[in-house]
């Protein structure tokens, strides 16, 4: 008789926990994977996929003003916000359908329960009332976004509920200055709402270039997003149907939706895990070594609970290479060195590799070959936004260390160069490659200018 339930049991199943699962079924592991709400996680269910349909939403308004330039009138154009709504939901449903299939066909028993750690080899699952027993355990239980505790912080809405309001609103305040707000914001100014940003610092976007920081808050200014740096909220308060905001200048906002994006938390609260000696972390994530195991040997972890880089390809990345090593009989480790990523902001933008700071600080001597431009569209649409591009160098030998670009379809172009960047490529190969015409990308392989920082002579 087999000395526990199952090989592996998995807590979550979400991007990284049904990687894991269905691989490690593959490998002839019997798999169980738990869920307490719904199978495909954050970035299926209220993440990355319905954020981008909103995303592609929010685009038409532009689209329609600019096609005019192109001959076209566009005459009585409206949106319905709950249409949006039901189609997206339509689609997750049937996306859910998709991971739920693909893990039954996997041979994976599918749970629905919260599930909590026992000890090392034993999890309860919570709808059941029981108890059941694995060789191992893998956590994938993800994020949730975290809020500050300021008076009226009830008022407030998260990611979560954006993607279910009844009503979209007439403006909106949308307090963070990283991913989650910047998307959102484009996406509600968008649609139509009077949309306000406020970030606690000098410049949003802390950690990217800063070249695309500024760009993208000058593009943002200029497509009508209220966007107020150094400024946060001390209290909210409910007044007559509106919202009442209390600043740290003395300035009072009124708004009728509030909407945080002040990062994610992971989501290990109550679930056993340092009772049975896993480490974790100041923010609650778990510590796991390079294998994704805990210091609990049985149990594992991947994705966001793990708070090494909160992005669904990395969780997929990162339960593909727990199965395929632990079941598989390959040793993979997963290398978060270089990480092309996008952000679906208004411009979009598409960065991998290092920052011109980062690169100044461990390298000697640096190249930066850089562009701004308004792409051929925009000849016609009357539209007056920029395009940037940047590349930075290592001088020395000649290798491409990061790319950062703003304007349409940077996503599609970054996951293209990323190729390139983490294969290595140095600026001379970039230059023998033959462009591609009329794109905006053809700029990546026709920069040959280096950046020269402007000289500031002394005042007299
Ligand atoms: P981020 O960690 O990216 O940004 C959090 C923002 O909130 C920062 O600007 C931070 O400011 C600010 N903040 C934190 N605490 C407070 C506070 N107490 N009061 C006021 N402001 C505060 O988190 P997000 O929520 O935007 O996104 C979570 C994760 O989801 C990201 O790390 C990203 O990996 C992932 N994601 C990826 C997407 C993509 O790939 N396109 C899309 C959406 C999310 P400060 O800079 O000063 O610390």
């Amino acid at each position: 008789m087999a000395k526990y339930d199952y090989d592996l049991f998995v807590i979550g199943a979400g991007s990284g926990g049904v990687r894991a699962a269905r691989i490690a079924a593959t490998h002839g592991a019997k798999v169980a994977i738990a869920e307490e709400y719904r199978v495909g996680g954050t970035c299926v269910i209220r993440g990355c996929v319905p954020k981008k349909l909103f995303v592609y939403a929010s685009h038409f308004s532009d689209e329609f003003e600019e096609a005019a330039g192109f001959g076209w009138t566009v005459e009585g154009a409206r949106f319905d916000w709950k249409t949006l709504i039901a189609n997206k939901d339509r689609e997750i449903d049937r996306l859910n359908g998709i991971y739920i299939r693909n893990l039954e066909k996997a041979g994976v028993e599918i749970v629905n329960s919260r599930a909590t750690v026992k000890d090392a080899h034993t999890v309860h699952l919570e709808a059941e009332k029981k108890d059941v027993t694995a060789e191992r355990i893998l956590i994938a239980v993800g994020a949730t976004p975290f809020l500050p505790d300021i008076p009226g912080i009830e008022h407030a809405i998260t990611s979560n509920e954006a993607f279910h309001l009844d009503e979209l609103p007439k403006r909106i305040v949308v307090v963070g200055g990283g991913y989650i707000a910047v998307e959102f914001a484009g996406i509600f100014n968008g649609l139509g709402v009077e949309t306000m940003q406020l970030y606690r610092g000098s410049l949003f976007m802390r950690g990217f270039d800063d070249d695309l920081r500024e760009l993208l808050s000058e593009e943002m200014l200029k497509k009508g997003v209220d966007l107020r740096m150094n400024c946060d909220i001390v209290s909210i308060e409910k007044k007559d149907g509106e919202l009442h905001l209390m600043l740290t200048d003395g300035d009072v906002i009124c708004t009728d939706c509030i909407m945080y994006a002040t990062g994610r938390a992971p989501n290990t609260k109550g679930l056993g895990l340092e009772e049975v000696g896993v480490k974790l972390g100041e923010r609650g994530e778990v510590i796991v070594n390079e294998y994704s195991q805990t210091d609990a040997p049985s149990i594992y972890a991947v994705g966001d609970v793990t708070d090494r880089a909160n992005l669904t390809p990395v969780a997929i990345r990162e339960g593909h290479a727990f199965a395929d090593t632990v079941y598989g009989g390959r040793d993979v480790k997963v290398d978060h060195s270089i990480i092309p990523t996008a952000i679906f902001s208004q411009p979009e933008m598409g960065t991998v590799g290092l920052t011109e700071a980062q690169a100044r600080e461990k390298y000697k001597e640096v190249d930066i070959y850089k562009t701004a431009f308004r792409g051929l569209k925009n000849t016609l649409s009357g539209s007056q936004e920029r395009t940037f591009m940047k590349l930075v160098v290592d001088a020395k030998t000649d290798k491409v260390l990061g790319v950062h670009l703003m304007g349409p379809a940077s996503g599609e172009m970054i996951q293209a160069v990323g190729i390139a960047v983490t294969m290595g490529a140095t600026k001379a190969q970039f230059d023998a490659t033959i462009a591609v015409h009329p794109t905006a990308a053809e700029e990546l392989v026709t920069l040959r200018e280096k950046w020269q920082a402007p000289v500031v002579k002394a005042a007299d």
